[in-house]
């Protein structure tokens, strides 16, 4: 699907762009690119075709014009991988360089002990009260939908939208989320939760090594973004609780269960309510 216009600012003209030949200058480029909000895509949902900030987003236009085949768009599809692969070595190649500049020995880092740290910090934070009630919330809401789906009668692939719900008729008078959607905001945040509160509490044992500054707190960040898809999935379970009634006992396991995950996120990352992310919290960062 595609995502939106490109965004063509100061970009016409160059060869680089349509044809996803992407180098090390035009990645740089795009780097330095004063349209774009410095680090917005870090605290976002990556629900790009639902983000204002599109046309202010470094991320978006990148993948825009190295995904922007829309048979390179398909995960399963071979050239989608090499893209991937292509870009990662890019951002390689820029921190080998930049690196080199500030004169840093790579090679001298320990990557076997970081790794195992990193390893031994993830088993640490997968055991967090936190992330073991996200991971508990994913699978609710997939036996939720799949019951939802056996009550139907039906056995799709795909039950979020096409299967039992594709069935639901929809008055476009009635006001709330809808139905459709409240299912699209559920699915796109269900284990996006989960993996921003992991990521939470891994910065947070990463922090705890570090001497304490004012910075905000990478931490505080990604449970901000972990709360915010929790208040919208709230939003969302009202909404299928009040328009599928067979289900709506199961519904509402799952909404207390998620309000529960919320205290429980709140509780440990006071202050992430106040972070400030680039873009969605403040205009611009870039002066
Ligand atoms: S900031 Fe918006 S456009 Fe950029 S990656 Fe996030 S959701 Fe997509």
């Amino acid at each position: 699907m595609r995502r939106g216009k490109r965004g063509s600012s100061g970009n016409e003209g160059n060869d680089v762009i349509g044809n996803g030949n992407m180098d090390k200058e035009r990645l740089k480029e795009l780097a330095e690119d004063p349209r774009f909000i410095q680090g917005i895509y870090n605290y976002c949902d990556r629900w790009c075709e639902r983000c204002p900030f599109t046309s202010r987003c470094m991320n978006f236009a990148l993948s825009e014009e190295e995904f922007e085949d829309p048979e390179s768009n398909d995960v399963r599809n071979e050239q989608f991988w090499r893209k991937m692969r292509e870009t990662f070595q890019l951002a390689l190649d820029l921190l080998k360089d930049l690196a080199e500049r500030e004169g840093i020995d790579l090679d001298s880092l320990d990557v076997a002990e970081s790794e195992e740290e990193h390893r031994a910090r993830d088993a640490l934070a997968g055991r967090h009260r936190c992330s073991l009630a996200a991971k508990l919330y994913g699978e609710m809401a997939d036996d939720w939908f799949e019951a939802a789906d056996d009550l139907s009668g039906r056995n799709d692939e795909d039950p979020t939208l096409d299967g039992v719900f594709g069935s639901v008729e929809m008055d476009p008078t009635e006001g709330g989320l809808g139905l459709h959607d409240a299912v699209e905001v559920v699915r796109w945040y269900q284990h996006q939760i989960y993996v921003k509160i992991m990521r939470a509490v891994r910065g947070s044992l990463d922090e705890r090594q570090e001497s304490p500054d004012e910075f905000p707190k990478d931490s505080d960040g990604s449970a901000k973004v972990a709360l915010i898809g929790i208040d919208r999935s709230i939003a969302a379970w009202r909404e299928i609780r009040e328009r599928f009634p067979a289900q709506a006992h199961g519904a509402l396991d799952i909404l207390l269960h998620l309000r529960r995950v919320r205290k429980e996120v709140e509780k440990a990352f006071p202050d992430a309510r106040a972070f400030l992310r680039p873009g969605f919290d403040r205009i611009d960062l870039n002066g």
